[in-house]
C-alpha cells in the first residue's frame, strides 16, 4: 500500500538513505510527451528535483533538437527516492520498483499524457512487461495503464549517452520526434497493437 502523501513514504528501504524521499512528477499538467527514468541520481535528491542533472540537460537537448517544446512535456521515475549504496548510484531492486510503481501509475491517470517515453530498459520493463530498449525503441506500444490505453514509445535512457554511447542521443532525439508526431496525430489514426507480434 503506499502513502497519499509521497514525502512520507516509507514503503522500501530507499527511504532510509534518500536526502529528498519522493522526488515526484514534474511539467506540464497535461502533458504530449512524460518521459519515465529509473529513479533520481545525487544531483535530484540533492535537489528534490527530476532530471536535474546532467542526464536531465541531456534529454532537454533531444528535445530542443526534436523541435518540441518543454511546455509540452513531463518527467518522471520509476521509484521516486534516490536509489544508492552508501551513495554509489545503483539500479532499484524489484522489490523497490514493486513498491514505487503505484506511484508513478497514479501520476500517469491523474496527468493522463498523450505519449509515454520509458527511458531504457528498467523503464521500458515497468510499463510494458517487454525487456530489451535496443529492439523496442522506437516503436509504438499500446498498454493499459489506469482507466485507459496509453501510448508508449520507448526510447534510451539519455544516461547511456553520457557513458560511452553518444549516438543514443540521436536515437532519443529521433524517438522524442516520433513521439510527438503520435501525440499531435488525427485520433483515428490507428494505433499498433499491444504485445508486438
Ligand atoms: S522509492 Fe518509492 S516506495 Fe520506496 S520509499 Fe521512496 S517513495 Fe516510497
Amino acid at each position: 500500500m503506499f502513502e497519499n502523501n509521497l514525502t512520507d513514504c516509507k514503503c522500501c528501504r530507499l527511504h532510509a538513505s534518500a536526502k529528498t524521499v519522493g522526488v515526484n512528477y514534474r511539467g506540464a499538467e497535461n502533458p504530449h510527451i512524460m518521459f519515465v527514468g529509473i529513479g533520481p541520481g545525487p544531483e535530484e535528491d540533492e535537489h528534490g528535483i527530476n532530471f536535474y542533472g546532467r542526464t536531465g540537460r541531456l534529454l532537454e537537448d533531444c528535445i530542443s533538437k526534436a523541435g518540441v517544446r518543454q511546455e509540452y512535456c513531463a518527467w518522471d521515475n520509476v521509484v521516486k527516492c534516490f536509489p544508492n549504496d552508501s551513495g554509489q548510484i545503483r539500479n532499484p531492486s524489484k522489490e523497490e520498483r514493486w513498491s514505487c510503481a503505484p506511484y508513478l501509475f497514479r501520476n500517469i491517470e491523474k496527468h493522463d499524457p498523450k505519449v509515454i517515453i520509458p527511458l531504457g530498459n528498467i523503464a521500458l520493463f515497468a510499463l510494458t512487461g517487454l525487456k530489451g530498449i535496443t529492439k523496442y525503441r522506437g516503436q509504438r506500444f499500446i498498454r493499459r495503464i489506469g482507466s485507459k490505453d496509453r501510448v508508449i514509445v520507448p526510447s534510451f535512457h539519455p544516461a547511456s549517452a553520457l557513458r560511452g554511447q553518444a549516438g543514443n542521443k540521436d536515437f532519443i532525439t529521433q524517438d522524442i520526434l516520433h513521439a510527438w508526431r503520435i501525440a499531435n496525430a488525427h485520433p483515428s489514426q490507428p494505433p499498433s497493437l499491444f504485445p508486438p507480434s
